[in-house]
């Protein structure tokens, strides 16, 4: 008999990292598949990272570090901030965590209570509901039309406010979309926010240095709402180091200092060896940014190109990070054999059985018309993959 907290057992397991699983057993197996489910960039991380790992290891660097990151980590976070961004934080203001998944909740865990409403405009991506429900927060979402790049505006933002209202989260570049949220978008939310001081606005920029057209705009940049604003973002996508686990975010003191006291009690602090790569990750040569950015462009096109070749298929452009989400819910009530498919899991199941390529249904992101694919992988597998997607497809009766 199992006798899990009512929290846990509430809890969604992760669909993007489950049908990364699904789709490494399928290849344990002796099946050629091609995965598009996981988004994380298929590069190595540059050598110069690697080498200051390397240095650390060997310099005895394995003693715990400090709860909130080392000074020197901050300091190269608030450095990248003024540099990038031209926002002006203090390392006080700066906590390093194990992935910017941790940061996120953190700040969720530090700002919500029992009974508050956080706003999620959906497509979102799939850890932010479930970490309000491990607050015990209540998930608003609010639906983002694909006509409309499946963004939400300043307007229906304002309409979803109420007296419980706590955040508001927000993911330009988008995770699953792409969409990326214009200046002018921002300046007119923040406009909103400004008018409510207990709401507060977490940003997830993760996908910051991935963009196709225009440069990412930080709803941090508007002084007026400052004291409402907590940035979170991380090394995972930006220099290939998803598995070093180092995300960070800033904010205003008191909130910094809570999740510096949260930290303490939960992980005590991010692993030493990867701060130290994390640190010339921040500091060292950038130019590895530019050249994962121009595979990642390339491979849009290429996946943009082979999917509008799909009948029955709606996407949106994406103009950031590494995911395309189309519309395949013309093909609900369709079958080949005896599969039917009904939802967006009946078709990545469909994808996954018969042309083995793994992707992620829409319906962990909130859209259950969708279906996510990341293209975070090589010209052949894309060419290949979609090939695949194309033929399992026109099967579909
Ligand atoms: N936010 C978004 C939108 C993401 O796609 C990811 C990827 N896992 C994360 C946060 C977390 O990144 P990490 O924990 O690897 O830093
Ligand atoms: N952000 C990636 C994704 O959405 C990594 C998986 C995860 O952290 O859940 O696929």
């Amino acid at each position: 008999m199992e006798h899990l907290s009512a929290r846990i057992a509430s809890l969604s397991p992760s669909a993007t990292m489950a049908m990364n699983q699904a789709g490494q057993d399928l290849k344990a197996k002796g099946v050629d598949v091609i995965n598009l489910s996981v988004g994380e960039p298929d590069f190595n991380t540059p050598d110069h990272i690697k080498a200051a790992a390397n240095k650390a290891i060997n310099n005895n660097k394995s003693f715990y570090p400090p709860a909130p990151g080392f000074p020197e980590l901050r300091e190269a976070i608030a450095a990248k901030f003024k540099r990038e961004n031209d926002l002006d934080y203090t390392p006080e203001q700066i906590v390093v965590s194990c992935g910017a998944k941790n940061s996120l909740a953190n700040v969720i865990l530090c700002l919500v209570d029992k009974g508050d409403e956080v706003i999620v405009p959906s497509p979102y991506w799939v850890t932010y509901a479930e970490q309000v429900k491990l607050a015990e927060g209540v998930n608003v979402i609010l639906r983002g039309a694909i006509e409309n790049d499946f963004k939400v505006s300043a307007k229906e933002i304002e309409k979803a406010i109420t007296p419980k209202t706590k955040a508001i989260l927000l993911c330009s570049p988008s995770n699953p979309t792409g969409a990326m949220y214009s200046k002018k978008e921002l300046e007119e939310i923040a406009r909103v926010v400004e008018k409510h001081p207990r709401v507060h606005v977490i940003t997830d920029e993760i996908y910051e240095h991935i963009t196709f057209k225009d440069k990412h705009e930080t709803i941090g940049q508007f002084d007026f709402i400052k004291d409402q604003v907590v940035i979170v973002n991380g090394v995972s996508k930006a220099y290939a180091m998803t598995g070093w686990r180092i995300g960070y975010m800033a904010a205003p003191l008191w909130l910094a200092k809570a999740c510096t006291k949260l930290q303490g009690q939960l992980i005590t602090g991010p692993t030493t060896i990867a701060q130290m790569a994390a640190i010339e990750a921040l500091n060292g040569d950038q130019s590895c940014i530019q050249d994962m950015l121009v595979a990642f462009k390339r491979r849009k096109e290429l996946t943009m190109k082979l999917l509008k070749e799909i009948p029955g298929i709606e996407t949106s452009d994406p103009e950031g990070a590494f995911y395309v989400f189309p519309k395949v819910s013309s093909y609900y009530g369709k079958s080949a054999g005896n599969r039917k498919i009904e939802t967006s899991q009946d078709f990545c199941i469909y994808l996954l059985e018969v042309a083995n390529i793994a992707t992620v249904p829409g319906e962990a992101f909130g859209e259950p018309d969708c279906i996510r694919i990341s293209f975070a992988t090589s010209d052949e597998k894309i060419t290949d993959a979609m090939g695949r997607m194309k033929k399992a497809i026109a099967e579909l009766k």
